[in-house]
């Protein structure tokens, strides 16, 4: 089966960008996250094992995740669309195993682009409606729309955390990308923009592959 990957880091617009995708150019998008928490949900045998790790809080191994995915792709019919997977080196290696790869986009976004993004985000203590202070400010600043609670800065969105969660995503997938350089299948994306604007250019460069 022919496959698609899209990268990006965190803050990127890469879920947006998958989803947009998927919708308009009718690809099968495959959110390994989903798909686990989907068959933990339904008790699935791959749904039990790994359920036992994520019980234990460990991470779910490569080869349990590359069987979900195997199994999920056996019975569909179409160009797969890779949401957040592979994300290192092995995962990718693991998935030439199962699929073609014709194309790895990667998203970029500069990393002051990011932060200002992900640090202007307020949550709702109360409900858990998200805000964001440039794109979709609340009406009256500090206060929940939907419910009044007061918004505040999740720990996970302060600044130097998001650095520490930048640093760790480029660690992990610069081999990655230099995989799929060499094999030359690598798409870059300059990934800042409208979404629309960012949509035209990923269908562009892949009018050529697919
Ligand atoms: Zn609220």
């Amino acid at each position: 089966m022919i496959a698609l990957v899209l990268l990006g880091p965190p803050g990127s617009g890469k879920g947006t960008q998958a989803a947009k995708l998927a919708k308009e150019l009718r690809f099968i998008h495959i959110s390994t996250g989903d798909m686990l928490r989907e068959a933990i949900r339904q008790g699935t045998p791959i749904g039990l094992k790994a359920k036992n790790y994520v019980d234990r809080g460990e991470l779910v191994p490569d080869k349990l995740v590359i069987e979900l995915i195997r199994e999920k792709i056996a019975n569909t019919d179409g160009v797969l669309l890779f949401d957040g997977y592979p994300r290192n080196l092995a995962q990718a290696k693991m998935l030439d195993d199962i699929v073609i790869v014709k194309a790895a986009i990667n998203l970029h976004v500069d990393e002051n682009k990011i932060l200002e993004r992900l640090t202007k985000r307020r949550t709702c203590k109360r409900c858990g409606a998200v805000y964001n202070l440039e794109t979709n400010p609340p009406a009256i600043p500090g206060k929940c729309d939907k419910c009044g609670g007061e918004l505040y800065q999740r720990s996970d969105d302060t600044e130097s955390v998001v650095r520490q969660r930048l640093s760790v995503y480029k660690e992990a997938t610069l081999p990655l990308i230099e995989y799929y350089r060499n094999k030359g299948v690598l798409i870059e994306i300059n990934g800042d923009g409208t979404i629309e604007e960012v949509f035209e250019r990923i269908r562009e460069k892949l009018g050529d592959v697919i």
